[in-house]
C-alpha cells in the first residue's frame, strides 16, 4: 500500500549552489548529507512536516543525475512514494504494466529499499518506491 509521498527529488548542478537556495526557499536547513556510491550521486535532505526534499547532486559524468541535468536541466526529478512492503509493491505496479528499472530494490539514501520506475511507463514522471529498513 502506498502511505504518502516520502519525498520528492530535485536534481541540482551544484550541492552548495543547491543548498543555498533550498535554505532559502524553505526557511530551514538540511538534517542528512550522504554519497549514494552506487548511484553516483550526493544526496541532502531536509524535512518539511512529515515528507522530505532530496537534492541531488551527480558525483560523475555517468550518473543518472548528469544525464538528466543535461536533458532536462536542474529541478524536479522524481517523486517517491513511502510504501509498507516493497516488494508486493513492486509486482502490483509490474502487473500494472510498468517497468522497474532494477528487479529487485535496493539500499538507497537513509538505508531504505528503493526502486524506481521508467518515466516513460508512468506518463513522463520517475516514481520511485520505498520503504523504511
Ligand atoms: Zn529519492
Amino acid at each position: 500500500m502506498i502511505k504518502q509521498i516520502d519525498h520528492i527529488g530535485i536534481a541540482v548542478n551544484n550541492m552548495g549552489e543547491g543548498v543555498q537556495l533550498f535554505n532559502a526557499i524553505l526557511d530551514s536547513i538540511p538534517f542528512h548529507k550522504e554519497e549514494i556510491v552506487s548511484q553516483k550521486l550526493i544526496a541532502t535532505f531536509y524535512e518539511i512536516g512529515n515528507t522530505k526534499i532530496e537534492l541531488l547532486e551527480p558525483t560523475s559524468t555517468d550518473s543518472a543525475i548528469s544525464k538528466f541535468l543535461l536533458n532536462k536541466g536542474p529541478g524536479i526529478h522524481h517523486v517517491a512514494f513511502l510504501v509498507d512492503n516493497i516488494h508486493s509493491e513492486m509486482q502490483r505496479m509490474k502487473s500494472e504494466g510498468f517497468k522497474a528499472l532494477s528487479e529487485e530494490p535496493y539500499i538507497g539514501a537513509l538505508g531504505k529499499l528503493v526502486c524506481f520506475f521508467h518515466p516513460k511507463t508512468t506518463g513522463g514522471s520517475l516514481i520511485e518506491l520505498c520503504q523504511k529498513k
